[in-house]
């Protein structure tokens, strides 16, 4: 198979609360065993409301957590703590919904895309501010750009930045953790256009994280959405949009504006109901049962598996189980 990133039974579980002792008393599953994989070249998109475990299951990817379990592979190979330093440094990058909180205020913009060409010894010299400069062109800045500070530039231009530094090191995959969540609607489209462009120009591959299914409709070629650290429903993202199986997708579509009146007239909103549970104590069987209005005895008492109802598209649901 030619997927560049696989990710197999993945759990992320972190200790809220210790007992006098240091014993864990409570763990918060944020990421509990989810699957799936990432096509060379592809956007997956990952949605989900905040809290769902999206930016965990992107940090655990790229080894700034450390996994409970399960197993990540990239390009074939299993990545462990080891390998992770050398082999996803330079290979994965990860770009921010806040790009001025990762931005060091003190640098200028030219040392901040520089910093990674010296960590990894890739260019010196003139050799540098040249690759620099290319860098800024790449994603629609230029060179008078280099000798200013991250605080002189928008938001838009800010994650431009960001963009550019997590390509000095001329990386095959990159996770992008709600990139435009803080940007104006006006910016998005923006920045969405040119994570397109540098995809088909560089053969970039995508994990596009983002809270809701209208932001990340446009760019991605796949679909997973997540909900109280599962992945409920995964698929082609046409197939995703206009045929959605699970409860929890359709309420999340329903609740996307249709600039259409008439469509929107003749739409039955299925608006979700009820707090999200609280993730340390989630409830048995199918997690999204409390607010699910099909919901029946079955489902507080058995999980519903991932499971593929046709070509490729998987959902969690005893709605379509076969028994
Ligand atoms: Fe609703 Fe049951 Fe399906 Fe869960 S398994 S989404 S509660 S019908
Ligand atoms: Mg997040």
């Amino acid at each position: 198979q030619n997927n560049i990133l696989e990710v197999r039974n993945l759990k992320k579980y972190f200790t809220v609360k210790t007992d006098f002792l240091g014993r864990p008393t409570a763990c918060l599953k944020a990421v509990d065993d989810i699957s799936f994989g990432i096509r060379k070249g592809e956007t997956l998109g990952l949605v989900g409301e905040s809290g769902c475990g999206k930016s965990t299951t992107g940090r655990t990817i790229i080894h700034l957590y450390k996994p409970t379990a399960g197993e990540i592979l990239f390009n074939g190979k299993v990545i462990d703590s080891q390998s992770a330093e050398k082999q996803l440094r330079r290979n994965m990058q990860m770009i921010f919904q806040d790009p001025y909180a990762s931005l060091n205020p003190r640098m200028t913009v030219g040392d901040i895309i520089g910093e990674p060409l010296y960590i990894h010894n890739l260019a010196n010299g003139t050799g540098k501010t040249d690759r620099i400069v290319e860098l800024l062109q790449l994603v629609g800045l230029n060179q008078g750009h280099a000798s200013r500070f991250p605080h002189e530039f928008s938001g838009g231009q800010r994650q431009r930045i960001g963009i550019a530094r997590a390509l000095a090191v001329e990386p095959s995959f990159i996770i992008c953790d709600e990139p435009i969540s803080a940007l104006d609607v006006s910016i998005q489209a923006q920045v969405v256009n040119l994570l397109e462009h540098l995809q088909e120009k560089l053969g970039l591959t995508y994990l596009f994280i983002a809270h809701d299914l209208a932001m990340v409709k446009h760019i991605s070629k796949r679909v997973a959405v997540m909900y109280l650290g599962k992945i409920v429903e995964i698929a082609d993202s046409i197939e995703l949009y206009s045929n959605p199986q699970h409860p929890y997708t359709q309420a999340l579509l329903s609740s996307i504006a249709i600039p259409d009146p008439v469509v929107e007239a003749k739409r039955e909103r299925l608006l979700l109901t009820g707090d999200v549970p609280n993730p340390i104590n989630p409830p048995s069987g199918c997690r999204f049962r409390t607010r699910c209005r099909y919901a029946m005895p079955l489902c507080a008492e058995q999980e519903p598996r991932l499971m593929d109802i046709g070509a490729g598209h998987m959902t969690a649901c005893h709605l379509y189980s076969t028994c």
